[in-house]
């Protein structure tokens, strides 16, 4: 199994290459049909497991043949429970779409609020913490309209720091209709019914 199996763009491709990465791991090459098919996917995976990019490389890859490609307004927003997290996964995005034009930003408490309201304005990916963006769309400075790609990773951290009310504030100004992917290490009943209200039909990948 390699990469270009996935019939990925080569500038994707490309972008896999810069970041060194040869052979796809496990839980990429059982979720990354999955996602380019446009299902909705539950995720029991780890940290280290190389889930970001199990997410991020099929995630380009639709922005890429979207017919919005030309509207640099996010459409994908991710959800991830630390700074920490929400910067590796941006950078993550930035350095596998390095090729495609495509940008990420983040959303994450503890800095400026000004350069991440932009980011709104030329980021087609918006990756963010979950507090930092309830506060922003609060002040009426940002929009959730055209998301539709959503991405909830370690949901069980979230659920853990107490996430929950805003993730559910959040939910409520996205558009119904969109893919779903729901990443988590551990499926306590939380999860399990957080899974059920907001998946359609998912798959679901373990490694
Ligand atoms: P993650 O689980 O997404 O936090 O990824 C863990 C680490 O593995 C990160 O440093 C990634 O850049 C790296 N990584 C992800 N996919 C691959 C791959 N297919 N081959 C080698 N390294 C990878």
């Amino acid at each position: 199994m390699t990469f270009s199996n996935f019939s990925l763009d080569r500038r994707i491709l490309a972008g896999i290459k810069g970041c060194g990465y040869e052979t796809p791991t496990p839980i990429q090459e059982q979720a990354i049909p999955l996602v380019l098919k446009g299902h909705d996917v539950m995720g029991l995976a780890q940290t280290g497991t190389g889930k970001t990019a199990a997410f991020a490389l099929p995630i380009l890859q639709r922005l890429l043949t979207s017919k919005k490609s030309d509207r640099a307004i996010p459409s994908v927003l991710v959800l991830a429970p630390t700074r920490e997290l929400a910067l590796q996964i941006d950078e993550n995005f930035n350095d596998l779409g390095k090729q495609t034009g495509i940008r990420s930003g983040v959303v994450i408490g503890g800095v400026g609020m000004n350069p991440q309201i932009k980011a709104f304005s030329h980021c087609r990916i918006i990756v963010a913490c979950p507090g930092r963006l309830v506060r922003l769309l609060n002040k009426g400075s940002v929009s959730l309209n055209h998301i539709d790609t959503l991405v909830l990773d370690e949901a069980d951290r979230m659920l853990d720091m107490g996430f929950m009310p805003d993730i559910k504030r959040i939910l409520a100004k996205l558009p119904v209709k969109r893919q779903n992917l729901l990443f988590s290490a551990t499926m306590p009943k939380d999860i399990r019914k957080l899974a059920e209200n907001i998946l359609n039909n998912p798959k679901t990948v373990q490694v």
